[in-house]
């Protein structure tokens, strides 16, 4: 049996294999196909495909959006996105300047902490891709400010950390309107990281999320409990949900995680992608 992992990120936003190389790993792992879900961009997913192409291994093209939630975080998938749609791009566009204005505003918030560290150091440790946070923390623990990935986080970083700086976000209803036009199957990722009260106010979200469109629950996920995947398959079951799952493989940040397999729990057959086509196929042809 080959496996799927339908999380990955590159070099395009905050991962360390590029494009080529984690569909390369990937296929060397022995998988079956992932899917390419980098952090508001569709930059890596040109490279991705080709290289899949050329090795012959299928890959999805994804993408995860950050939505407007509180208290905890919302991230959305998208999969079998059209990068070629202008709708996307152009919502795209939009996140990349507001990335833009927001970086030099963390760089000046460690500077005032008196950190040592130019915007030049972030965009060399990004590669060149989207700079987000994780750059930062890679800077941070390269000048020996923080012993961990994660101190860079807790200490500066993270969310009510000193030299922590808001980004926009789309609202949820947004982001899943603009994945659907551009032919994409909209998957609410990791659910655990919303911080919902309990499981019925997990489900009144989920019942105005597919009111607005959604078509998927990430089930899968290392950082689920058992009780969390039965939860988030129930729902699915309840409100014809596609069910996805995947490592959230970065790279380094997160020990001992792999790609396909997580930290050894996780098998995801190949019938998910099935799956997640029909519904492709459902959605184009107008249904539900
Ligand atoms: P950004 O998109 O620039 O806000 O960065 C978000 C990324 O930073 C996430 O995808 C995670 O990889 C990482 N991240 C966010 N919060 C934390 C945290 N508290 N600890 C470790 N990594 C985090
Ligand atoms: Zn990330
Ligand atoms: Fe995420
Ligand atoms: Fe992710």
């Amino acid at each position: 049996m080959a496996y799927v992992d339908l999380h990955l990120h590159t070099t395009a936003s905050d991962g360390v294999m590029s494009p080529s190389e984690i569909v390369r790993y990937a296929k060397a792992r022995g998988l079956r196909a992932i899917a390419i879900t980098d952090h508001d961009t569709i930059e890596g997913l040109e490279e991705g495909l080709s290289e899949g192409e050329k090795i012959g291994f299928e890959v999805i093209p994804g993408i995860e959006i950050s939505a407007e939630h509180s208290p905890g975080s919302m991230h959305l998938l998208g999969f079998f996105i059209d990068i070629h749609h202008p709708l996307l791009n152009e919502k795209l566009d939009y996140l990349q300047k507001a990335r833009a204005q927001r970086n030099p505003r963390i760089v000046e918030k460690l500077n005032q902490l008196g950190i040592d560290l130019t915007y030049q150091d972030v965009l060399k440790a990004s590669g060149g891709g989207q700079v987000g946070r994780p750059h930062f923390a890679q800077v941070l623990l390269e000048k020996n400010y923080v012993r961990t990935f994660q101190e860079a986080f807790d200490r500066f970083l993270k969310k009510g950390a000193p030299a922590y700086v808001d980004k926009f976000r789309f609202e949820p209803k947004e982001a899943i309107h603009f994945i659907n036009e551009a032919k994409g199957i909209a998957v609410l990722a990791h659910p655990n990281t919303l911080d919902m009260d309990g499981y019925s106010e997990l489900e009144g979200l989920v019942i105005r999320l597919v009111e607005e469109g959604l078509k998927g629950i990430e089930v899968y996920y290392p950082e689920h409990s058992a009780l969390e995947v039965a939860q988030y398959k129930a729902l699915a079951e309840r409100y014809g949900l596609v069910i996805t799952g995947g490592t959230d493989y970065h790279g380094i940040e997160k020990n001992g995680l792999d790609i396909g397999v997580g930290r050894g729990e996780m098998k995801l057959p190949y019938c998910l992608v099935e799956e997640l086509k029909a519904a492709r196929d459902r959605a184009l042809r107008g249904e539900r």
